[in-house]
């Protein structure tokens, strides 16, 4: 019997054999700890009526984890030199499909129709490139994929970001985007020593649980993106005054933006920081309709 794909030994051979080397500009750092790897395929609680879509499989460490548990994995990998290699590590597992192809230009939803169907829930589950990680994750939340839930390994730095609350340093347009469709949290630190070749940030892992429906009703989603994104632009300054540079150009005048800021109970001294998504909504929806 193999050993598991995730073992150092078994990963060196796997990479020796196929005279492989790493592209940086791909994001490859290969996961070299089974027991990493199991606690994030714990995390995604994947059952035997789950359907996973992973991303960037590298030679199969995740997916070998997965394919264990799960009903069924399909995996996008750009690199076409890493396909013979899947063909041969993952040949015990025959509920894994693997597409070579960049998942940012991939038909998810076509994908789904045509793996998954009769899984009883999709997850999303992955060591992600950590050149694109923000890219992957708001593709498969604004294409409104039907997901339960995603739980990737990304850089500790951004992790952070997603699931910070208001009032914090890390809180901003990315804990807001990706808030507003899921509840996030980190769930587990990851050491630098568990990969090779090691990248030089820390990583985290997180869990999004995507809402039944959006946190809040908007009457216009591109609206609301563009005001929170304005609400942080100089993080400095209180709201009105990023609103005001913002909006003059539009022909609202600072007195008209005070007017709508005390409508939805927001002190204008405050900084966009402070503010929760479901106060941020409220301001979009307003000014949306003051602007008509
Ligand atoms: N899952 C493996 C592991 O944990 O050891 C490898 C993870 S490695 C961090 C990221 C993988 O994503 C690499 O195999 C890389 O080739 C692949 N990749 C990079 N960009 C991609 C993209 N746009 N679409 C699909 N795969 C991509």
């Amino acid at each position: 019997m193999n050993k598991e794909i995730a073992t150092i030994n078994r990963t060196r051979d796997i990479l020796k054999k196929h005279g492989f080397s790493f592209k940086k500009s791909l994001g490859q750092n290969f996961l070299i700890d089974t027991n990493v790897l199991s606690r994030i395929v714990d995390h995604a609680d994947v059952t035997s009526e789950t359907g996973v879509i992973e991303v960037g499989p590298g030679i199969g460490a995740l997916t070998e984890q997965l394919a264990k548990r799960a009903k069924k994995v399909v995996a996008f990998e750009i690199d076409k030199r890493l396909i013979p290699i899947l063909d041969e590590t993952l040949s015990p597992y025959r509920n894994t499909t693997i597409i070579n192809q960049d998942v940012l230009k991939a038909n998810i939803h076509e994908v789904i129709d045509q793996e998954l169907k009769g899984c009883k829930e999709i997850m999303v589950v992955a060591n992600l490139p950590y050149y694109v990680t923000t890219p992957i994750i708001m593709k498969v939340l604004e294409e409104q994929l039907p997901v339960k839930g995603i739980v990737v390994m990304l850089q500790k730095e951004v992790a952070d970001r997603m699931t910070a609350v208001p009032s914090t340093k890390d809180y901003g347009t990315l804990s807001v985007a990706v808030q507003y469709y899921t509840e996030a949290k980190v769930v587990m630190d990851v050491p630098r020593t568990v990969f090779i070749p090691q990248p030089n940030v820390d990583s985290a892992v997180i869990k999004l649980n995507l809402r039944d429906k959006p946190i809040v009703d908007l009457k216009n989603h591109s609206y609301f993106s563009d005001l929170v994104k304005s609400s942080f632009a100089q993080r400095r300054k209180t709201i009105l005054n990023n609103l005001v540079t913002r909006y003059k150009k539009d022909g609202l005048s600072k007195a008209q933006i005070e007017d709508l800021l005390s409508k939805a109970n927001i002190s204008p001294n405050r900084r966009g920081e402070t503010l929760t998504i479901k106060e941020f909504a409220l301001l979009s929806d307003l000014f949306y309709q003051e602007q008509g």
